[in-house]
């Protein structure tokens, strides 16, 4: 006998658990509990602050929905209009001391005139070889040489996305990219290299908001406190220490048993075959592929500068600082730095030399979020990071050597990108219908290992329709066809029509 029973034992309250949690409590049949071994819902969309009184996220963290049920669980938890700020994307790359807008390839206009040649020739090179291909590239490197040529390739694609994956572009495959990538068009490119012009705002994140108040994880902690209460274990009483897959019994730290019929579990699925003590599983997922992101935070003393301005994020390419994103974090919310009344010390001046003086001062104060990658490909000096980070932020112009630093941040997250590495599918493909056979929906950013449906939105639907997928025998769109659900609106679920309002499609029997 177990100490707690449940139709649906859900691990997990970050996005995706939180999903499976809105969903069951909607449909309000099946029995659930949910638990997180943090003591706060959130996940890797969580936030933290430090000491100094500055938030930060892991890593960038912007939402882009495609689906209305998640913005109806998002609206719900946060309503007000005073819950948010709007902000219009304001993105570029650092290239050879010049700002160019975001996307890079439809702005090599802006590059210097011997980048620009590079670049038209490749662009030619490839559209003439699209015109006669006739097979899908077989790696990720091979569709940037057939999208971008090889000049872009080499100043911007290659190394910017080795910085971000931590993997090289040949190790990793083509299919997951569906809408990320912008591809370039060779006319429009030339043309506005002619007119010296820019390309306008591209892609499905142009514009995004952003919480006033406790950065990204407070939105999941909002999410989180609509559920009941007593439905919801943190902490220790909600660690999942062990499985046993046959029985369908997870045992807590705390020595609590709980009896599932069905589970979600949202923990990546390698740490998953090992709690459930499956040598088979355990062996399988060890062909998939991590990468660890390191998250920098540097607080500042001073007026934001003219330079900085209001952009939000901005990618580096080149080897002169080790992060390959930067986000203006203090753009996105007054709150999340201190006020200019907080008195504050420095804590080191930029350039590394030791403050003058020890006197807390009053700000303003503004402050950077850094993105570093790290994988077995691509090591890192963990030691000497922040020190090297800070480094890059002078490199790039980002702050002057003489800034006085008031507070610093430096944490790892062993698992931070779920690599679509060319052995991804093969893996998945026999990992997930062998635990679904044993009644275990896993699920998730690093539950399914599906980076091209890992952000927030997707996370939250994977939940949403596991849940489904149990209660109703729906199909899991999102889990087994991004390409569809990221190519439109999802409008089937709404928080306030009732769980089975929708025509969802079914399994056959
Ligand atoms: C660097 C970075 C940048 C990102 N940028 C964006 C972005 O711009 N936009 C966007 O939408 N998304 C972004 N994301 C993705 C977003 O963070 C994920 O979509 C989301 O956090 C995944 O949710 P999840 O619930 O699947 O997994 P997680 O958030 O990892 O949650 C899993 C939960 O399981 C818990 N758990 C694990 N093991 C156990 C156990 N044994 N017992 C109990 N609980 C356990 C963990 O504590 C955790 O809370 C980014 C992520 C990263 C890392």
């Amino acid at each position: 006998m177990a100490d707690v029973n449940v139709d649906v034992l859900i691990i997990g309250a970050g996005p995706t658990g939180l999903g499976a949690a809105k969903r069951l409590n909607q449909i309000d049949g099946p029995s659930w509990l949910i638990l997180d071994s943090s003591d706060k819902a959130g996940g890797l969309a969580s936030t933290d602050v430090t000491p100094e009184g500055f938030l930060y996220d892991v890593g960038g963290h912007v939402i882009f929905s495609h689906y209305k049920y998640f913005d109806d669980c998002i609206e719900e938890a946060l309503p007000k209009p005073e819950d948010w700020y709007d902000h219009q994307r304001i993105s570029y790359v650092r290239y050879k001391g010049l700002w160019v807008p975001y996307p890079f390839q439809n702005n090599i206009s802006m590059l210097p005139k011997e980048d620009q040649v590079k670049c038209i020739d490749g662009l030619i090179d490839a559209a003439l070889e699209a015109r006669v291909a006739n097979t899908k590239p077989s790696n990720f490197d091979e569709w940037i040489m057939r999208m971008t040529g090889e000049g872009i390739a080499n100043i911007f694609m290659r190394p910017y996305n080795y910085k971000v994956w931590a993997v090289p572009t040949t190790k990793m495959q083509a299919a997951w990219l569906g809408e990320r990538v912008a591809a370039p068009d060779v006319k429009a490119n030339v043309r506005n290299v002619i007119l010296n012009k820019v390309a306008g705002n591209w892609g499905p994140n142009n514009t995004f908001r952003f919480p006033a108040r406790d950065g990204t994880g407070g939105i999941w902690i909002a999410v989180a406190n609509t559920l009941p209460k007593e439905k919801v274990r943190l902490g220790k009483q909600g660690t999942v220490n062990k499985i046993d897959g046959e029985k369908k019994i997870a045992t807590l730290a705390d020595g609590t048993t709980v009896k599932y019929e069905n589970l979600i579990s949202t923990m990546p699925v390698d740490k998953l075959s090992a709690t459930l003590g499956n040598d088979e599983l355990v062996q399988l997922s060890k062909g998939l592929y991590y990468s660890s992101t390191h998250v920098i935070g540097v607080g500042i003393r001073g007026e934001r500068p003219e330079r900085i301005g209001d952009k939000c994020w901005l990618y580096f390419p080149e080897d002169n600082c080790p992060f390959y994103r930067a986000t203006i974090f203090s753009n996105y919310s007054p709150h999340n730095q201190p006020e200019a009344s907080v008195k504050l010390p420095t804590l080191q001046i930029a350039d590394g030399s030791k403050p003058s003086s020890s006197e807390a001062k009053e700000g303003p104060y503004w402050s950077i979020m850094l993105e570093v990658s790290q994988s077995t490909m691509k090591p890192v000096d963990e030691e000497n990071l922040l020190r090297d980070c800070i480094q890059g932020l002078i490199n790039t112009e980002m702050i002057k050597p003489e800034d006085e630093i008031v507070s610093t941040y430096h944490r790892k997250f062993d698992q931070g990108y779920p690599t679509p590495s060319l052995e991804r599918e093969g893996v998945l493909t026999q990992l997930l219908p062998k635990l679904l056979d044993m009644g275990i929906y896993s699920r998730g950013r690093f539950g399914s290992w599906r980076y091209e449906v890992g952000n927030q939105d997707h996370s939250f639907m994977l939940g949403v329709e596991a849940a489904d997928s149990i209660v109703n025998g729906a199909v899991e769109l999102t889990l087994n066809y991004p390409d569809f659900v990221n190519g439109r609106k999802n409008t089937e679920r709404r928080l306030d029509q009732g769980p089975v309002a929708a025509k969802l499609p079914t399994r056959s029997k």
